[in-house]
């Protein structure tokens, strides 16, 4: 990516030019302390020997000897300004080195956070042109159709209207998954009680579990989780509208809550279609639909569901697994800490 190399190639320099101007003043200050307390030394020495009291005879002698302190002076200061030079050339290049790591690794999860809203707008937009694309080649259908009915006419609308549910779904969960892109707001959190959850995802989906006749079967003790209401309750909604859809009609679905060592566990258990182990690993990913065969013609859905889950399982530090048998049914499992605890990060 261009812009994060740019940034950080200028950040680079910004802390080097940091690193730098502290390393100089520090060599002046250096520099100036050395050279002061060397040079008071030396004309200590000079003048002691200058008033020495000697026979003419000496004199050249106590020339030759101020002479030689002076050249001590000079050959001092010249070898500490020879170290100090390259103590910064050492400073600038292992300088430079830990200032581009330093600002690799301030920008990484900038690159991170623009790398997923990449892909993100990547998918979305070629799950977005497939109703389009049917849409445009009914209507051009029904453009050069010479006689078109008023029959032919209302398929036609109703079939757009068709598409333009799923454009409308999949536009809504889109939004969800991006609301909670954004992290968690230390400010929302709250102690949750696990039955509450329940309570309010099973009220959602009242009309849909009384068309299918779904037996609920609900176990919640006194536990609370640590976290935002309503992400919580879309959480168990996702999957409660899973169990719900992935089900035969008149089957049962368990919500179950239970304490397990500083953390609540949540299990969503239906006996519906279950999962492949095949697909197991990959449900959770943005629009994964596992067996589209089977699923994309009756059941409806963008694979969208499972990612907000994970991600809200993520925000709030937990865990989500799934056990599942083909045929017999799945066991979602979220497994949250009662407590919040806000990560600090370095960078
Ligand atoms: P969607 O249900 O919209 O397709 P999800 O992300 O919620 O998307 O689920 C991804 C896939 O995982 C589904 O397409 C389905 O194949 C599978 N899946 C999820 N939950 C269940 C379940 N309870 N029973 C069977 N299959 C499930």
């Amino acid at each position: 990516m261009r812009l994060i190399q740019s940034a950080a190639f200028k950040l680079t320099l910004w802390y080097l030019g940091i690193i730098m101007v502290l390393s100089l003043l520090f060599s002046w200050a250096l520099y100036r302390v050395s050279s002061d307390q060397i040079t008071t030394g030396i004309n200590r020495q000079r003048e002691a020997i200058t008033r020495l009291p000697l026979p003419p005879a000496l004199e050249p002698r106590r020339t030759a000897y101020l002479t030689a302190l002076d050249d001590q002076l000079d050959k001092f200061n010249s070898t500490l300004l020879i170290r100090l030079g390259a103590l910064n050339l050492a400073t600038l290049l292992v300088g430079g080195g830990l200032s581009y790591f330093l600002a690799r690794r301030t920008l990484r999860p900038i690159q991170d956070s623009l790398e997923a809203q990449g892909r993100f707008t990547a998918d979305a937009s070629h799950e977005l042109r497939t109703p389009l694309t049917v849409m445009r080649s009914e209507i051009e259908v029904a453009l050069r159709e010479k006689h078109l009915s008023a029959e032919d006419a209302r398929g036609l609308l109703a079939s757009n209207l068709e598409e333009i549910a799923k454009l409308e779904a999949l536009s809504a969960g889109l939004l969800r998954l991006a609301r909670f892109e954004g992290g968690l707001d230390p400010a929302a959190v709250e102690a949750v009680p696990a039955s509450e959850l329940f309570e309010e995802a099973i009220d959602r989906f009242q009309g849909r579990i009384a068309e299918r006749k779904i037996q609920m079967e609900v176990k919640a003790g006194a536990e609370t989780i640590d976290g935002d209401r309503s992400s919580l309750v879309e959480l168990v909604a996702v999957l409660l509208d899973n169990a719900i859809k992935y089900s035969p009609i008149g089957s049962t679905v368990k919500l179950l809550s239970e304490p397990a060592a500083a953390a609540v566990r949540l299990s969503v258990v239906d006996s519906g279609v279950g999962i492949k182990a095949s697909d197991i690993p990959y449900i959770f990913h943005r629009f994964y639909r596992a067996d589209r065969s089977r699923s994309k013609e009756q059941v409806n859905g963008y694979g969208l569901g499972l990612s907000i889950a994970k991600r809200i399982v993520d925000l709030h530090q937990g865990a989500i697994t799934v056990e599942s048998i083909p045929e017999k049914g799945s066991t979602f499992r979220v497994k949250l800490p009662a407590q919040y605890i806000p990560k600090k990060s370095l960078f």
